[in-house]
């Protein structure tokens, strides 16, 4: 499996990395296991704690060296990436905070001497994609280090500098060497490690498939997973609703964050109303078109590339393909004759069910637009999906917007915003999004012992 940098606003190839031998695979979960057991596992949370609130220092004393690096290795518009590490940040601030509180002993009330405490898992094992380069290590690394297991990451392929840097700011932090590993580990290798009887759990961002495969591997050997898998989140307006500038640029912000490349961006929208649909689908092709495509590092981009050429060929096949089965492509959605994975910001409508687009995640600038009679329908068609990660509803009262969202069958509903993600906030779905969840006080008991230590008196 080549790890490598390419920049995807030209193609050209920055920066490549060996593969690892089997053995140096062995070398290093032996080293894991064994600063699990002597070192990293043994300490207080307290004193891990400092160690996270030193690496969230290290991301804010360099925001500008850190972002670079995303943005040269997939893309990222510069500003986002900014946003990203500070975000990373918070989060390993928010455990570092948080985590002695949220994995405190906890007395049973009707069993006086009966207590039950928090011990870390181990090994844990995660597999994470390259969409967020730091922020989905950081949904890990804080929560996990905090509680004491030990980390052996492998990341994606397209992302090593990011990988490669993460791993020696907690280093630099403190982290002793071996608690926190990136491994630029092949699947065989991924799957040996799955085998392993030391490492404890595994945990797995990416696509629907990647994560059925690997969560079947898991329950084979009885280990803990959490899947945080793809999703194709409905964005719903429902009757009411002015089709106004804010709701345009939240729809842009909730399709075109990360040039579309976000699990829980706004995927499918969905406009109760015939009329309302016409003037949301005309109103957003028209800011669509009014993007500025370019260099991810100029400040007045507000299209980037996307993450690879290989990534921006698959979008533009799925648009092939929706509209040979009948779907409108109401506006873009086509590669740019330029070297670099650049594309339009698209639109689909007249998406009937029958179209493998309905079921389908597009992971890129295509919006898809469907038009219903009512708020029954609307719902009913959110939940008409494999997946079930996140979603928006837009209403008129907030309250009747509150009720709508919780009959939305996914595991977030943001009520007028778009979804966005903060450490406090849970983050994960059901159906083929996954299961788990990570941030939030919820994420931290994900890979934790709860052991029941009873020495109330015998009954
Ligand atoms: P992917 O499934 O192709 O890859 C994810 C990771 O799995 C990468 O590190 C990849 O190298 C690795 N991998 C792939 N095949 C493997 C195998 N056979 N054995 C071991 N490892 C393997 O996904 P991607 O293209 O990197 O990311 C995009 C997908 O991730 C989208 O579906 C997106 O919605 C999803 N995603 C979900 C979340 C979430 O929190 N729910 C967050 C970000 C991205």
């Amino acid at each position: 499996m080549a790890y490598e940098s390419v920049n995807p606003a030209t193609g050209e190839t920055v920066k490549k990395y060996p593969d690892l031998s089997d053995a140096q695979v062995k070398e290093a979960i032996d080293r894991t296991f064994d600063v699990f057991q002597k070192d990293w596992g043994k300490r207080s949370i307290e004193d891990r704690s400092k160690i996270l609130h030193k690496a969230a220092e290290i991301f804010r004393s360099d925001i500008d060296k850190y972002a670079r690096l995303m943005t040269l290795e997939m893309g990222k518009r510069i500003e986002e990436a900014r946003g990203e590490v500070k975000l990373s940040a918070d989060i390993l601030d928010y455990y570092a905070k948080n985590g002695s509180t949220f994995l405190a002993p906890q007395k049973v009330e009707e069993k006086p001497g009966a207590v039950v405490k928090a011990f870390p898992l181990g090994l844990i094992l995660a597999i994470e994609p390259w969409n967020f380069p730091y922020y989905q290590l950081a949904r890990i690394a804080g929560p996990y280090l905090v509680a004491g297991n030990a980390l052996l990451v492998k990341h994606s392929s397209s992302v090593p500098q990011c990988a490669h840097a993460f791993e020696e700011v907690l280093e630099q932090a403190g982290v002793p060497k071996g608690a926190y590993t990136n491994l630029d580990a092949s699947p065989a290798q991924v799957s040996s490690l799955i085998e392993d009887s030391r490492v404890r759990g595994v945990t797995v961002t990416g696509s629907a498939s990647v994560g059925a495969e690997l969560a079947a591997k898991a329950g084979k050997m009885w280990k803990k997973s959490v899947m945080e898998l793809g999703g194709s989140d409905a964005f719903i307006v429902l009757e009411g609703v002015d089709i106004d500038d804010k709701l345009i640029e939240q729809a842009v912000y909730g399709r075109l964050f990360n040039a579309g490349q976000v699990c829980c961006a706004a995927k499918r929208f969905i406009i109760v109303g015939k009329k309302q649909a016409e003037i949301f689908t005309e109103k957003l092709k028209a800011r669509f078109e009014s993007l500025k495509i370019g260099d991810p590092f100029d400040e007045k981009t507000t299209l980037a590339p996307l993450s690879s050429i290989a990534a921006r060929d698959q979008v533009v096949a799925q648009v092939e393909k929706a509209v040979s089965n009948g779907a409108t492509l109401v506006c873009g959605g086509k590669a740019l004759k330029r070297p670099g994975a650049f594309m339009e910001a698209g639109i689909l409508t007249d998406i009937s069910r029958d179209n493998p687009a309905y079921f389908e995640e597009f992971f890129g600038p295509i919006a898809q637009i469907y038009s219903v009679e009512s708020e029954a329908k609307a719902i009913e068609l959110a939940n008409d999906s494999p997946y079930g990660l996140g979603g928006a509803v837009f209403a008129k009262d907030i309250e009747h917007g509150c009720k709508v969202a919780e009959q939305i069958e996914t595991g977030m509903v943001s009520v007028n915003k778009p979804l966005w993600t903060a450490p406090e906030l849970p983050f994960g779905g059901v159906k083929h999004s996954g299961y788990g969840r990570e941030l939030s006080h919820f994420g931290i008991q994900e890979f934790i012992n709860w052991k029941l230590i009873d020495a109330s008196a015998a009954e």
